[in-house]
C-alpha cells in the first residue's frame, strides 16, 4: 500500500450519518435518492460510496453506489438505485425509504475511477444499465466547468424506457455540440448491442480519446473494453467499474 493511500484511509472508511431528503422515481426500476451527508463535501465524479442499512434487531447490510450527481456545494448528493428482484438493500431503497430515513455512508471511494477536469483529452464513456450513473456524474461535472472537452457516452439498456436520465442526456447531446450519445437497447424490437459501428461512431465524434471509463456489468465492460482497444485506443487509458458478479 503507497504512503498516500495511508494517509486517505482513516478519511475514507470511517461511517457518517446521512439522512434522505428527496426519493423519486426515475425509471420503472430506477430511484433517485438524495441525501444529506457530510461526504457530499468532496468527492469527484465517478466515485461511489458504501451505503450501510441497521435493522432494530441489529442485522445489517452493506453495497455500494455510485454517485449520480456532479459536486454543487448544496452538502447534498444524489444516488440512482435499481430495484433488483429481492434485492435486500436496493429492494429498501425501492419499496421502504422515505424522506428523513438515515442510513450510514463512508468514502468517497474510487480514485482512479474518476474524472476532474481536462486531464488527458476528449473523454470515452460506456455504460450498461446503472453501470451509466457514474457516467452521467462525468456529464454532469463537464457541464458545470469543462464544456470544451469533446465527451461521447456509449449508453446501453434493456429498453429506451429504463435508460436512466435519458431526457437529460438527450437535451445535452442535442444542445451541446461536443457531447454525443450513442444508445443501444438490447431488448427492443431490432434492438442490439454495443458494436464496432457504436464505438466507432463515438470516436468519430470525439477524436483519441484521453480518457476512457467503462462501468456496468462484467459481460458489458468485457465487450465495451474490447471493441474499443479493437479500434485502436491503448489500453492504459481505459479505466473499469464493474457491478455485480
Ligand atoms: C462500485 C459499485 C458501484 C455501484 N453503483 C450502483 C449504482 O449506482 N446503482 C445501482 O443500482 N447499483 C449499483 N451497484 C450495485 C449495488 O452495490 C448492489 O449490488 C445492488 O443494489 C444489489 O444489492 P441488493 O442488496 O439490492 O441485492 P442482493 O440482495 O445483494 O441481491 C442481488 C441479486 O442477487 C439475487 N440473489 C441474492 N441472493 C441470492 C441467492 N442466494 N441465490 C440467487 N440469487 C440471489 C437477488 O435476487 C438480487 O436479484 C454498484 C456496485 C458497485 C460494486
Amino acid at each position: 500500500m503507497s504512503s498516500a493511500t495511508s494517509v486517505i484511509e482513516p478519511i475514507v472508511f470511517r461511517w457518517h450519518q446521512a439522512e434522505i431528503t428527496a426519493i423519486a422515481p426515475v425509471t420503472p426500476h430506477v430511484k433517485s435518492v438524495r441525501l444529506r451527508c457530510a461526504l457530499a463535501q468532496t468527492y469527484r465524479a465517478g466515485q461511489h460510496v458504501d451505503v450501510r442499512l441497521t435493522a432494530e434487531d441489529g442485522y445489517q447490510a452493506q453495497r455500494s453506489y455510485s454517485i449520480a450527481s456532479a459536486q454543487d456545494g448544496s452538502g447534498t448528493f444524489e444516488l440512482m438505485i435499481e430495484a433488483l428482484p429481492d434485492g435486500e438493500v436496493s429492494g429498501w431503497f425501492s419499496q421502504c425509504a422515505d424522506v428523513g430515513d438515515r442510513v450510514e455512508m463512508r468514502g468517497p471511494i474510487g480514485g482512479s475511477f474518476s474524472w476532474d477536469g481536462p486531464d488527458g483529452g476528449p473523454l470515452l464513456l460506456g455504460g450498461g444499465g446503472s453501470g451509466v450513473v457514474p457516467l452521467l456524474a462525468m456529464l454532469r461535472r463537464r457541464a458545470q466547468h469543462w464544456r470544451a472537452i469533446p465527451a461521447a457516452l456509449i449508453y446501453s439498456a434493456r429498453t429506451h424506457a429504463e435508460m436512466i436520465a435519458l431526457a437529460e442526456l438527450e437535451q445535452l447531446a442535442a444542445t451541446d455540440p461536443q457531447v454525443s450519445l450513442h444508445l443501444a437497447a438490447t431488448r427492443e424490437p431490432g434492438g442490439k448491442r454495443i458494436d464496432a459501428a457504436l464505438v466507432a461512431g463515438a470516436l468519430t465524434r470525439i477524436g483519441a480519446p484521453g480518457k476512457v471509463f467503462l462501468c456496468g456489468s462484467n459481460r458489458f465492460v468485457a465487450a465495451a473494453s474490447d471493441l474499443i482497444m479493437a479500434a485502436g485506443v491503448a489500453p492504459g487509458l481505459i479505466r473499469t467499474e464493474r457491478f455485480g458478479a
